[in-house]
């Protein structure tokens, strides 16, 4: 059960991602969690920087979708100048998101996906529920919304747990 938790990569930050390994994995979509992830979760629009990133994963050849809790018109707003495909009020960790995803691209095997988010109750539960490689980031900003603050800490006894068992992954993107 406690494996369903744990991420297989660790970074700080999404500009630490190395994709040229993402490349040598054989990874071909990205499943992108927006806040607190590529910007604070109160920041409407896409940075310079978080755009330089996905662009950047395009460049590689690796499909980006963006795949969030929040409302269709944050995501909407957050993706205008990026135009992906998105999945707003996306339900994380229920299967709902990831089941339509399997429809939208069924030439993509789930070991050819990897999610990147920043929270273990949602990002990588949903996704190691199906079998998906994760990439935990740390939050850009500590501040979080109520209902995330009491994921947070469940989070925060969970990753006790895994760190306690030797279960926390110590390889980084
Ligand atoms: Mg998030």
């Amino acid at each position: 059960m406690l494996k369903k938790f744990q991420p297989d990569y660790v970074d700080r930050h999404f500009n630490d991602v190395n994709i040229e390994k993402l490349k040598t994995l054989n990874k071909k979509l990205v499943i992108c969690d927006i806040d607190n992830t590529l910007v604070a979760h109160d920041e409407a629009d896409v940075s310079d920087k978080a755009e330089a990133f996905l662009r950047a994963l395009n460049a590689a050849r690796l499909e980006v979708i963006l795949v969030s809790n929040n409302t269709e018109d944050r995501v909407q707003r957050f993706n205008e100048p990026l135009n992906f495909k998105a999945y707003p009020m996306a339900l994380k960790p229920l299967a709902k998101t990831y089941n339509q995803i399997f429809k939208d691209y069924p030439h993509i095997k789930k070991s050819e996906m990897i999610a990147l988010g920043d929270q273990v109750m949602t990002d990588v539960w949903g996704a190691k529920r199906q079998n998906i490689d994760v990439i935990l980031t740390e939050p850009i900003v500590q501040k979080d919304l109520i209902f995330t603050k009491i994921n947070r800490h469940i989070e925060n006894v969970v990753m006790k747990l895994l760190k306690k068992r030797g279960l926390w992954p110590n390889e980084k993107m």
